[in-house]
């Protein structure tokens, strides 16, 4: 079989290898469809502290069974599945409170195991025992669900930052991740969603996510625009989607007394301050969350919210390429021309 590895940094090769078989407590999926993200491209261009290479990688993985190892219950060939990217281990202390993004003994599928751009993938044993993989509903195609990583992800960052009936809600970074979380924050009850970016092309295409307002903060103040529309007031919750610290200062400025500031998008490793000022924090009573990735239940119900059409995200599709396309895919990722590209084998 085909499967994409990266070898070192900016060196991803095609390359034949065995198609693997199911172990005790494994499963072996044919890859239907693969969705690539930001992660993959950080990972294509600096590697990964976490991540030895080689390794195949890509974690949004929708596909069919075509083995079932011994002691798996449950599950037959052909069945339709999606499998979650982050795999806590269950017993440490985080997971024992069910704070599964932040268990002590985390790994990953395209870190520490081989990933989804490769024409079959090994399920392994503890994603099965902390109940990882999901039965796709059979209305779902496969491209959809497996967009349903990203939107679990998206779905932590909005509960962590409580986003509910009546918010009005400002995602900072209209990429695809920004567009799941105008579409959640709909979902969720959102009155008002507000789309801020650098870029007018890039607001352009994420217009499809139907947010309230788009504001091109190279021709607009951010702060007064996000001000205007709510009444003087500003947002009850402020997302940075982006990898930009100035966005998450202006977070905090634009954020409504007892709003909520979600960073959902990390900063690069060696330019991660930001200038706080914690007065605003202070008098305004607000609350400054993290998000990191998601836990098995957010996919769950990530796939459950696709299925029934409560966020829509077949038209954030804006690529679909083979697997033997996998660096153009990541160029298109890199470019920021597309939203989502994925991968079909
Ligand atoms: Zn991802
Ligand atoms: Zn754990």
């Amino acid at each position: 079989m085909n499967v994409a590895r990266l070898h070192a940094p900016g060196d991803l090769r095609i390359e034949d290898a065995p198609v693997p078989e199911a172990g005790r407590g494994e499963l072996v999926i044919r890859v239907r469809t693969c969705s690539t993200c930001g992660t993959d491209a950080k990972i294509f261009r600096f590697g990964h502290h976490h991540i030895s290479l080689p390794r195949v990688l890509g974690h949004e993985v929708a596909g069919e069974i075509t083995d079932v190892g011994s002691e798996v219950e449950g599950w037959s060939l052909g069945d339709r599945v999606q499998v979650i990217a982050a795999i806590p281990c269950g017993v440490c202390h985080y997971c024992r409170r069910g704070q599964h993004t932040v268990c002590e003994d985390l790994e990953s599928i395209g870190y520490q195991y081989d990933g989804g751009f490769a024409e079959f993938m090994r399920v392994p044993r503890k994603v099965l025992a902390v109940d990882g993989v999901n039965r796709i509903p059979e209305h779902v195609p496969f491209e959809c669900a497996s967009l349903t990583e990203p939107l679990a992800c998206v779905l932590n960052g909005q509960e962590l930052a409580n986003v509910g009936e009546g918010d009005a809600v400002v995602v900072l970074g209209a990429g695809p991740i920004g567009c799941l979380h105008v579409r959640l924050a709909r979902a969720r009850g959102a009155t008002t969603v507000m789309l801020v970016d650098v870029n007018q092309a890039r607001l352009d295409l994420a217009a499809r996510a139907e947010p309230d307002a788009t504001i091109d903060s190279t021709k607009d103040d951010p702060i007064d625009a996000v001000r205007k529309m709510t009444n003087g007031r500003g947002a009850d919750v402020v997302i940075t989607a982006t990898g930009v610290g100035q966005a998450q200062e202006q977070a905090l400025e634009m954020t409504a007394p007892r709003g909520r500031i979600s960073l959902f998008g990390g900063l690069p490793k060696d330019d991660s301050t930001i200038r706080f000022d914690s007065n605003l924090v202070h008098y305004r009573e607000l609350s400054v969350f993290g998000a990191y990735g998601s836990a098995p239940r957010h996919n769950r119900e990530a796939l459950s919210l696709i299925a029934h059409g409560k966020v829509r995200v077949d038209d954030l599709i804006t690529h679909r390429m083979p697997l033997a396309d996998v660096n153009r895919a990541i160029e298109t990722v890199m470019s920021g021309d597309g939203l989502k590209v994925v991968i079909g084998p």
